[in-house]
C-alpha cells in the first residue's frame, strides 16, 4: 500500500499565506526571492517540495488522526512559545556518555550544536557540561522485553527544568540510554514539556544493532547495593556513532525543538515536521522544513530566510567531511 497525500494548490496556498489580510500583507513584505521559494509549496511540479507519501497503515497520519495546523493557526495560537530578547538560547545537555571515547562524544555534540545553530538561525545554541546518569537522580530499570537499561524520562525532565538557565528558550537533554515514561510502558524515543521548555531525547534505538540479536546493551539482572547505586551505568554499552545515527539525531533534535516552538505535525507536504510512528518512517522524512513550517519558524525567530539557507548549505557541505570521519553505516 503506497498512498500519496496531495492537497490542491488552493489549499496549500491558504495554508501558507492564509486569507487573513494582516498575514497576507506580512507575507508580501518578504524578500521577492524568499516569496519565490515559499511559493514552491503550491507549484504542482515543484522540484523542491513534494507531497507526503504513506507506505503502510502503521504510518503516522493513518494511525494518529490529528487536526492539521496551517500558518494562521500557528500564528494565533496563544500558548505557543516565542524566544524573547532575554531568552534566545537553546541549551543541549548530554546525559551519560554519548560516544565510546571523550573525543567522539565531544565531536558528536559539537556537530549537533552547529547543526541546530544553522537550523534555528538567529538563536544561540549552548552546551551545558555533560552530566552522568547518577547526577540526575532518576529512576532506572531493565526492560523485560529488550533487556536493556532504561532511565525515567519524567525524572530527567524535572532535573532539566531545575537546571534551566535564565537566558534559555529551552533545554534539551540527549542520551544514548533508552527511556521509559512510566512503569507500564515499553519505551519512548523522547518526551517534552512545552510549558516548561524542556525535552529529553534518546538515540539508543538509532544505533545499527538495537533491533538485532547482536545488540550488546543487554543486561542480565539489575543488581544494586542501594537505590543510589548507579554503577551499572559506568561502562554501559553505547552504540557506535555512524553517519546514520548522526543524521537521525540531527533530524530528531530539530523536529522536537520545532514542537517546543509550537509547530505541530505537518500534514501539508513532505517535511521534517511530519509525525513518525516508527524508525523507517522517521528515516523517510526529509531534513528540511516545507514552506508552511518554515514560515512558522521564521515568524517565531525572525531570521532572514535567505541568510538561513546560506548557513544551512555550509553545514550540509561540512556534512560530507563529518560523514567521512564516521564509521560507515552497515546497512
Ligand atoms: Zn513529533
Ligand atoms: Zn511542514
Amino acid at each position: 500500500m503506497m498512498q500519496i497525500v496531495r492537497h490542491s494548490e488552493q489549499t496549500l496556498r491558504t495554508a501558507l499565506i492564509s486569507k487573513n489580510p494582516k498575514l497576507v500583507s506580512q507575507y508580501e513584505k518578504l524578500d521577492v526571492r524568499e516569496q519565490r521559494l515559499m511559493n514552491e509549496a503550491f507549484q504542482p511540479a515543484s522540484e523542491l517540495f513534494g507531497p507526503i507519501t504513506l507506505h503502510s497503515r502503521s504510518d503516522w497520519i493513518t494511525s494518529h488522526p490529528e487536526a492539521p495546523q496551517d500558518f494562521e493557526e500557528f500564528f494565533s495560537d496563544p500558548y505557543r512559545k516565542t524566544p524573547s530578547p532575554e531568552r534566545r538560547s537553546i541549551y543541549i545537555q548530554s546525559i551519560g556518555a554519548l560516544g565510546n571515547t571523550r573525543v567522539i562524544s565531544e565531536e558528536y555534540i559539537k556537530w549537533l550544536k552547529g547543526y541546530c545553530e544553522a537550523f534555528f538561525y538567529g538563536l544561540t545554541v549552548k552546551l551545558l557540561d555533560p552530566v552522568s546518569v547518577s547526577a540526575t537522580r532518576c529512576s532506572f530499570r531493565v526492560n523485560d522485553h529488550t533487556q536493556n537499561l532504561q532511565i525515567h524520562a519524567g525524572h530527567i525532565l524535572k532535573f532539566l527544568k531545575k537546571k534551566k538557565p535564565e537566558d534559555a528558550f529551552c533545554v534539551v537533554g540527549i542520551t544514548m540510554i533508552d527511556l521509559y515514561p512510566r512503569d507500564s510502558w515499553n519505551f519512548v524515543f523522547g518526551q517534552a514539556s512545552l510549558t516548561d521548555g524542556v525535552g529529553i531525547f534518546s538515540f539508543a534505538r538509532y544505533g545499527k544493532d538495537f533491533y538485532t540479536s547482536r545488540y550488546e546493551g543487554k543486561v542480565k539482572k539489575l543488581q544494586r547495593k542501594s537505590s543510589d547505586d548507579y554503577s551499572i551505568f559506568d561502562n554501559y554499552y553505547i552504540p557506535e556513532i555512524t553517519s546514520v545515527l548522526l543524521l537521525r539525531s540531527c533530524k530528531t533534535l530539530t523536529h522536537e525543538i520545532g514542537h517546543i516552538f509550537g509547530l505541530r505535525h505537518c500534514q501539508w507536504l513532505a517535511c521534517l515536521m511530519q509525525g513518525s510512528n516508527h524508525l523507517e518512517e522517521a528515516d523517510r522524512r526529509p531534513l528540511n522544513l516545507c514552506p508552511i513550517c518554515l514560515r512558522k519558524l521564521q515568524c517565531a525567530i525572525g531570521f532572514s530566510i535567505v541568510e538561513r539557507y546560506k548557513v544551512m548549505e555550509r553545514v550540509q557541505q561540512d556534512w560530507a567531511a563529518v560523514v567521512r570521519l564516521c564509521v560507515p553505516p552497515a546497512f
